[in-house]
């Protein structure tokens, strides 16, 4: 920026006159021989201006003879839709640019029209202009040394090559965040980001130069307008989804819904031979983002409002873009000439929307994960007591029987079921008797291994799948389990509630087939656990183990 205001300052004092015939003929030949030099009249800005339906002239000159070492250039900035052909001192050559053709000046990038001038440039020797039919949108003209000239655009080249590697970079990312998700949102935020680098590369000059970009060359200006277009589409498609506007903001997605239309009947008349001159179209499409940018941040504002982490996202990455945007908008409808600053603080300004959205798509990814394990969580466990629900609990169970029919480790089931528990419910209620069930899962957990399961398998029964414990061992597990819950302390308005548990136990062996019959086993010696008294454990069949049924006094 210091750089590029010190050679600012090298550009030297012009004299520049207007003539505007009108859509009367105008003879160049006779014209630059000064046929028509009374009937231009002093501007008071260094600009030219086009008119929109017929070629206009100036006549630009030195204030002071050319004295700088190298020879000078003359610019004229924001070329988008300009045509202009120069008429060189001494001899009139004729030399015609616009940043469509073939022909401009290779030296410099396409953000302005470059001309080189003779290094012995007189004040007395007037530089005649004609620019053709465009947008009556003032263009800075500027003659500087040519070095000087170089040096700034080797700058502009710069960021010519920044702002699109970094939307790039993020278009590949979230296009590898599609592949792995399939979701339809990254998709259409790839495609607007697409857009949005293409726009940039045209809107700069670079996508005139260079194939396959060049394609869109015969399409001139209406390049800018056509991928803007299609950027906006999908941008609104985007927004729409990112922000679950259904959700928090029907109508306003239903008004988005529509205005995609417009939009996209744009595109259509850009990609078209002319049937709307460009100015035409480019005043349409800034009306319509005047008119956008509002609903979009309105869109933003309703669901973050509404407690959208996204909403805060899409603020966070919009409200500078959209700025500029309307800013842009009114510049091209006002007809303010483009300030530099504004030139590059749009592409900087989608580069840090698009940043900041990746960031927010990468955040969706994340709550995306921690709703897949809230589901899988729910789907596994018991609401009540949280610990495995029966088709989770006897999925343990199929895959502990497997494993130690393959390694042939032992394997044992505990069947719980709590004593007397319908009195209980009688007695202090149903919600009570819930609390109970509650307060069991922490003392049971507590006398379980890593790799051991507890899941509920209905009512008040719960089964454990004790892995690579025989029944010896699962006896000891489960007298631990029956001690513990006997000595729990469930205190109800100041009441202490004893609850006891009968347990029966079920181990491996050669004629247990399938996963079920161990649990018809376990099942077999809780019925004989609770015949002989409750609050006790029984192990199946009666001769095995500690011998079959032990009975425990109740300490109550
Ligand atoms: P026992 O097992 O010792 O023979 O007697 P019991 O009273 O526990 O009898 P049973 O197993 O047949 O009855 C189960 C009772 O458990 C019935 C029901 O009131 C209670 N129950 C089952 N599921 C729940 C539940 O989710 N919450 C509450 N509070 N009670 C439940
Ligand atoms: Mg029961
Ligand atoms: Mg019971």
């Amino acid at each position: 920026m210091l750089a590029s205001a010190a050679a600012q300052a090298q550009s030297v004092a012009l004299v520049v006159e207007r003539f505007d015939p009108g859509t009367a003929a105008v003879d160049p030949a006779a014209l630059i021989n000064g046929a028509n030099d009374r009937d231009f009249v002093a501007q008071a800005y260094a600009a030219v201006t086009p008119a929109r339906d017929h070629a206009v002239w100036y006549r630009i000159r030195l204030a002071a003879d050319w004295a700088s070492e190298g020879p000078p250039v003359l610019a004229i900035f924001d070329p988008q839709g300009l045509d202009a052909t120069v008429y060189l001192p001494p001899d009139h050559v004729e030399v015609r640019h616009s940043i469509y053709a073939a022909d401009a000046n290779a030296g410099f990038t396409r953000h302005a029209l470059m001309f080189d001038l003779p290094a012995g440039l007189k004040a007395s020797a007037p530089i005649y202009l004609k620019i053709k039919p465009d947008k009556a949108v003032p263009r800075r003209v500027e003659i500087t040394p040519m070095l000087d000239a170089l040096v700034r655009d080797l700058g502009r080249a710069r960021l010519d090559v920044l702002f699109p590697s970094v939307q790039v970079a993020t278009l590949l990312v979230m296009l590898c965040f599609f592949l792995a998700l399939r979701e339809r949102m990254y998709l259409y935020f790839v495609g607007h980001v697409v857009f949005v680098v293409l726009y940039e590369l045209y809107q700069f000059g670079v996508g005139y130069e260079y194939a396959p970009f060049d394609l869109l060359a015969p399409l001139g200006g209406r390049a800018v307008l056509l991928t803007a277009a299609i950027s906006i589409v999908l941008m609104i498609e985007f927004s729409r989804q990112f922000l679950e506007l259904v959700r928090y903001a029907p109508r306003l997605d239903r008004l988005l819904g529509f205005g995609r239309w417009p939009f996209a009947a744009l595109a259509v008349l850009a990609a078209l031979p002319a049937l709307l001159p460009d100015w035409m179209v480019e005043y349409a499409l800034a009306a319509l983002l005047l008119a956008l940018a509002p609903l979009l941040l309105g869109a933003g504002l309703l669901t973050w409002q509404q407690g959208s982490r996204r909403g805060g996202f899409f603020l966070g990455a919009w409200i500078p873009g959209l700025l500029l945007v309307i800013l842009r908008a009114l510049q091209l409808i006002l007809h303010w000439p483009l300030p530099v600053w504004l030139e590059f603080a749009l592409p900087a300004g989608f580069a840090y929307a698009s940043l900041v959205l990746a960031y927010g798509l990468a955040d969706h990814t994340l709550s995306i994960r921690h709703e897949r394990d809230v589901a899988h969580r729910l789907a596994e466990h018991d609401a009540l007591t949280g610990v495995l629900n029966r088709r989770a609990i006897l999925a343990r169970l199929r895959a502990g029987f497997l494993q130690a029919r393959e390694t042939e480790e032992p394997l044992s089931l505990l069947f719980l079921d709590l004593d007397h528990f319908k009195q209980v419910n009688d007695t202090y209620g149903h919600h009570v008797g819930d609390q109970c069930l509650r307060a069991l899962v922490g003392p049971i957990l507590s006398e379980m291994r890593q790799g051991d399961a507890l899941g509920r398998y209905g009512g008040e029964e719960f089964l454990v799948v004790l892995p690579g414990a025989a029944a010896a061992n699962a006896e000891v597990v489960a007298e631990r389990i029956r001690k513990r819950v006997e000595d729990m302390a469930l205190l109800v308005s100041g009441r202490r509630i004893g609850v006891t548990l009968s347990i029966g136990i079920a181990a491996l062996d050669a004629d247990v087939l399938t996963p079920n019959d161990l649990i018809e086993r376990a099942d077999a010696a809780l019925y004989r656990s609770k015949s002989g008294g409750r609050n006790r454990i029984s192990t199946h069949p009666e001769a095995e183990g500690l011998g079959g049924e032990t009975a425990f006094e109740s300490s109550n």
